[in-house]
């Protein structure tokens, strides 16, 4: 049987939001946890294709990092964007531990030429800490990007996800698994208070 990591849904369409959806839940509180160990985190890497094949392969024999600042990351991506998809603006503590991410990952970068003009990137030796700093890289982008407010946590599941609806109104990470328990309790709760007299 594959691990909750191999088979959890990728409905985040950033890969900083995917990143911080890797825990079963975020409603009422934190869930099950899916990156318990660093095997955890490399499949994860690979099934993003956060490194290229043949980079990942290098990298996957390298020790293994701290779990606890693979975790750290993650939160920090979570707890900035969450505040901000609720209460649409930015909580000055989230970006400060958000920046002490980023300050690191700077040392390692540079502006590359890609097809699509000058971008920041990261130089081309292989860290073991490269995935994460291409996650919290991918945070940057987004947050500096004019999509930020499209940034949204589900109602049913507090996922993150970027929506990309044409009329921005889209609720849930995932239709199926989410949208669909929000109506069918919508449509008990309905039902419930018709039988009780108090609808209308
Ligand atoms: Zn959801």
């Amino acid at each position: 049987m594959n691990s909750p990591i191999e088979e959890i849904t990728l409905d985040g369409g950033w890969l900083c939001l995917d990143f911080a959806n890797t825990v079963s839940t975020r409603k009422p509180a934190k869930g099950e946890e899916y990156l318990n160990t660093w095997d955890d985190f490399a499949r994860w890497v690979r099934r993003l294709g956060v490194l290229p094949e043949k980079e990942f392969e290098a990298w996957e024999k390298m020790p293994p990092g701290d779990m606890d600042e693979v975790r750290a990351l993650r939160e920090a991506i979570y707890n900035f964007f969450d505040y901000y998809a609720k209460n649409g603006k930015v909580h000055p503590a989230h970006l400060e531990t958000l920046n002490g991410f980023l300050h690191e990952v700077y040392m390692y970068t540079c502006i590359k030429m890609t097809d699509s003009g000058l971008q920041r990137g990261i130089f081309k030796k292989t860290y073991m800490e490269k995935p994460l700093w291409i996650i919290a890289l991918s945070a940057e982008s987004l947050l500096l990007s004019a999509r930020l407010p499209r940034v949204k946590a589900c109602d049913n599941c507090g996922w993150l996800f970027l929506d990309t609806s044409k009329n921005g109104a889209r609720r849930w990470c995932n239709m199926s698994t989410c949208g669909s328990q929000t109506k069918a309790k919508a449509w008990y709760h309905r039902k419930k208070e018709l039988e009780s007299g108090k609808g209308g």
